[in-house]
Parts: structure tokens; sequence; C-alpha cells
């Protein structure tokens, strides 16, 4: 254990309580993640799985993933499955079978009968805006419901008349009889469950009475033997209703303990469930997995990978205080990273042809490093011609003096191959240029171990011979608003990035390309991380792009 805590110079806040918890004799350590299936995981969430998931590792203990399944309404079997997907795929493990709150309703339900037995609960037959009207303010009391003394024959008959179906949606709710005066205004008589007819995704049309959020989540997390219930902010205030609950009913000493830390927020993008679903259904972008959606599907379907984002959740560290995060740590940790494992490629993303005039040669091989960055990825070859392509902005007619790129009469080296002089060019009828003319010096190819295959010049450009070249579509993503905190604005939609999607379709890639699978990430020299996406076919290569080589939005 003590090895395990060493790797980290120091221990987040929570890591701390439960060291100290260890020394002083507590045993184990069981966390949970608790996702609402009512839409696609995002970073936010995955800063919670790796905290929860990172404490049962660190401390040697367990982690359940549980479903809070309690709103027919809003949830789907889809995002189940996405949920499951996520949290593998950022290399976490629950213990045994996913866990659902749904499969606890039979056990809630006599909780709440309990309640109502010892009078601490009754049915209200007011509607929920009545009810919202009578809540009081945090300095103002509430209003007592006309309906709160009823007696516990009558409650009980009603609340199992509700359960049998007789009451249409909003006709009766049962509430906790608490506290119509209490500070907390979460203790202000709590509504515990409501009518709704719907089928459930696991209960089926067992149940049309469901428990709130509230009436759940403590229960399930003590019915699961959960130690550390870790949740963010918002539920501190909710934590005294948890205890209440649970005080009636159990009467053993064990508790699950709640610790609260801050949520994750992150510059130029929306997080709240409810504003990407928007995105999604009014097409702003191509689905929950599109790669600009801060969802966990969409960072994968961009080229992210687990450990960067596994590196992210670590640099923000844990806190109790909000803050928002820059986007670009993020994006730092994600380069980061693809240094490190992506192979290099060369891909023109804006073509114009260049001829060595020169060259008599039909074709031959160079050969480069894959990566510079892993001495193991070794070399590969690829075909050099005498018509090749270059990026359209390396050459420049009547270029200042600090162009280091290619122009007429000036050198550069051509990565891994020769260095070429341009000596003229060819128009078409608008004046774009479509030829350029060299000539290259035939003893400089690189390695070749000649003096002139030594020989400095200022630019080194990448290329792709003409005749081998494989096109490829390129989407260059960038940020999704453009403004650092949309979600601050009622109508974050106009922040909204118009630019956030460029398609490139005529864009030219070496061969090797043709190696990739779905979902792998290169980088392509001089460009940025790219990364083919799941819809690449044999015959169209897309490739998202990950991330810049740099920073391109740092002041
Ligand atoms: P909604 O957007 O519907 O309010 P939610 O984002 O809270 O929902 P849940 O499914 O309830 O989604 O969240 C599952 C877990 O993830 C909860 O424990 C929640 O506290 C945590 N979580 C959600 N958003 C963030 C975030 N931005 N940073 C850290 N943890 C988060
Ligand atoms: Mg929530």
């Amino acid at each position: 254990m003590s090895d395990n805590l060493q790797e980290k110079e120091s221990l987040n806040f929570i890591e701390s309580i439960i060291d100290k918890e260890i020394k002083e004799g507590k045993t184990n350590v069981y966390t949970r993640f608790p996702p609402e299936p009512n839409g696609y995981l995002h970073i936010g969430h995955a800063k919670s799985i790796c905290l929860n998931f990172g404490l049962a590792k660190r401390f040697n203990g367990k982690c359940n993933l549980r479903f809070d399944d309690t709103n027919p309404v809003k949830e789907e079997v889809e995002y189940v499955d996405s949920i499951k997907e996520d949290v593998k795929w950022l290399g976490f493990e629950w213990e045994g079978e996913e866990r659902y709150a749904s499969d606890y309703f039979d056990q809630l339900y006599d909780w709440a009968e309990k309640l109502i037995m010892e009078g601490k609960a009754y049915v209200d037959d007011q509607s929920s805006e009545e009810i919202a009207s009578q809540k009081g303010t945090p300095t103002k009391p509430g209003q007592e419901s006309p309906y709160r003394n009823r007696t516990v024959d009558e409650n009980i008959d009603l609340f199992r008349r509700m359960k049998a179906g007789e009451f249409k949606d909003g006709e009766k709710i049962l509430r906790a009889k608490i506290d119509m005066a209490s500070p907390n205004m979460h203790m202000r008589d709590p509504i515990m469950y409501r009518i709704i007819h719907k089928e459930h995704h696991r209960t089926g049309n067992k149940w049309c009475i469901y428990p709130m959020y509230d009436f759940t989540h403590g229960q399930s997390d003590y019915i699961e033997g959960i130690t550390h219930s870790v949740c963010t902010l918002e539920f501190e205030n909710h934590r005294p209703l948890y205890d209440w609950y649970l005080n009636q009913i159990i009467d053993t000493e064990y508790r699950p303990r709640q610790i609260e830390f801050a949520r994750l927020n992150l510059s130029y993008t929306v997080m709240s469930k409810r504003k990407l679903l928007e995105l999604v259904k009014e097409k702003y972008v191509s689905g929950w997995d599109d790669p600009r959606m801060p969802t966990i599907s969409g960072m994968r379907r961009r080229g992210y990978t687990p450990e960067s984002i596994r590196n992210f959740a670590e640099k923000i560290g844990v806190a109790k205080r909000e803050n928002v995060i820059d986007v670009s740590l993020l994006e730092f940790c994600v380069r980061e990273d693809l240094n490190k494992r992506a192979d290099r490629l060369m891909a023109v993303l804006d073509p114009v042809k260049l001829i060595i005039d020169n060259y008599e040669g039909v074709e031959e091989i160079v050969s480069v490093e894959n990566n510079p960055e892993d001495s193991e990825s070794g070399f590969r070859d690829i075909p050099f011609s005498k018509e090749i392509f270059i990026e359209r902005d390396d050459f420049m007619e009547d270029a200042p003096r600090k162009f280091f790129r290619l122009s007429i009469g000036k050198e550069v080296r051509l990565k891994g191959a020769y260095i070429v002089k341009a000596e003229s060019v060819v128009k078409d009828s608008d004046g774009n240029i479509t030829e350029i003319h060299c000539t290259y010096d035939k003893e400089s190819k690189s390695g070749s171990g000649t003096e002139a295959s030594e020989r400095k010049v200022k630019g080194t450009l990448h290329w792709v011979s003409a005749r081998h070249a494989v096109a490829v579509k390129v989407r260059q993503y960038d940020r999704l608003f453009n403004n650092d905190d949309p979600a601050a604005f009622d109508d974050y939609k106009t922040y909204l990035n118009p630019d956030s999607l460029k398609v490139l379709d005529n864009c030219m890639a070496e061969p090797a390309i043709n190696l990739l699978k779905p979902l792998d990430t290169v980088q392509f020299q001089r460009q940025g991380y790219f990364c083919m996406d799941k819809d690449s076919t044999k015959g169209e290569i897309i490739m998202n792009r990950t991330v810049t080589l740099k920073d391109g939005w740092a002041k």
C-alpha cells in the first residue's frame, strides 16, 4: 500500500482522508461511479471515474458501476451501453456485474411503506407547482401541505393505489414528513415517489411509481456496502436528507461516508447533458460521438487516448472549490501522449505539384524514421519520384527574406530525400500556380553519406510522391465554441464556432496510410495529429485532426 502511495508526490484531499482512516484501522475501501443513463459520458464524468476507480485501485479496494435509473422518461439502453463502453475504454474495471438502482425498487418500496407506517411520510394531492409555491425560501419557512396530516391508514391505502396504477401522472405524490421550516430546503418534506406511467428499460411495466433520486441514492450506496460515497459539491446539502432517510430505516451503525469534491468545468465547451443533448437533437453536431463534443466517445473518435485523459485527470487534481480548467491543458496532455506513441507520416493537405526536371530515374525508395521519440519504432520506406506534391503555402514566388520555405532560386530539403531548388512556375489562366519546376542536387540524398547529404539548408518540407499518393479526406476540427464560457449564457448556441469543422477533400498522403485501421492515430509531419475516422473505408480514407502540433490559441 504505502509503495503505491509514494508513487505520487502528494495525496489529494480525499486520498488523505482515506489514508488517515486506514491508519486508524479502517480496512476496506469500496467506491462507486453512479451515472444516470440519460446521456453519454463527458470529460467531467471522466474526472469522477478516474477518482472513484483510482481510489479503489490505490487502496486495494473495489469500485462499482451503478446506473441511477430512476427516471424512465429520460433513460435509455443506448446510454447504458455507451457508458459501459466508455468506462472500459478509459481503462477501468468495475466490481462484478454492473448495478442498477432499479434492482432495489422492491426494497425501496418496502422502506417507503415503513416510513408511512411510522407517520414519517404522506401522500399529497397537490400539483408539483402548488408544492413548489409552498416551499418558502432559505430565509422564509415553507407552508405545510393541507394533506400533511392524513392518517397512516389513509396514506398507506393511497400509496398502494398509486402503485396499483389507479391514478394518473402527477395526481398524487409521496412526501417525507420532515420539517417545512428547516433551513435546509431539501428537508422541507421532499418528494419520495412520483407517478410515471412509462415503461422502464429494465423493470418494464412492473412499476408506475418511481422513487426520486434523493430517496434512492443513499440507500443504494448502503445496500452495496459502499464505504466512500464520492460526489460533486452540489450534493453537499443533500447529505442531511440522505442521512435522515438512512437513520429512519436502518438500525445498524454502518453508513457510507459521503465526500464532496468540485466538479470539472472546462473552457470553450458546455458540459450539461441537457445542453449536449440539444446539440445532438438539433444537429449542430453529427451525434454524441462527434469529435468536437466533450464526450468520451467524441474524444475517442477524435483520437484522444485513455492515457491522456487519465493523465489530465491526475494533473487537474481534486479540490473543494469550483474553478474552470483551460481546455488547452487537456490538449497539451493529448499532444504529450501522442508525441510518444504516434508514428510520423507525410501528408500534404493543400497539394501543389513540384516537378524535378533533372531527375532521370523513375522512382526510388527513401528511408525515414517512424518516430524520433520512440527508439523502437524503426524506419519505413517511402517512394520518391520525379513528380511530388508539396503544401501550396510552402512555396512563394516572391518571398520575403525570412521565408525559409521554397521560392525561386532558393533551396529546401525534402524530408528524408534530396535538396531541391525552385527554377520556374506554370500557372493556369486565373494565375494560380499549377506546377513548380525544380532541379535537385543528386548527391544530397539524406543518409547517403556524401558531403552533400550533410549539407544544411534553412527549410525542410514534407512531401508525397504524386504517382504513389493516396487521396484522403481530412476533417480539421477546432473548438466547438468561440467563447471561453458558453455555459454562462442561456443562448449559448450563439457562441458556436462557425469554423469548428473544415473539410479538406483533396489531401494526399504517402502509401503507408493504407496500413492504418480506424481509430489509429498518426502525426502528419508539420501538421498535427490525425486519427482515422471510424467511417473510413478502403475507398475513402477520412482522417480527423486530433490536435495541432502547437497550441494555436495561446496568447
Ligand atoms: P446532469 O447533467 O443530468 O445534471 P450529471 O452530469 O450530474 O447529470 P450523472 O450521470 O448524475 O450526471 O453523473 C454521474 C457522476 O458523475 C456523478 O457522481 C456526478 O457527480 C459526476 N459528474 C458529473 N459531472 C461532473 C463533472 N463536470 N465533474 C466531475 N464529476 C462529474
Ligand atoms: Mg446528476
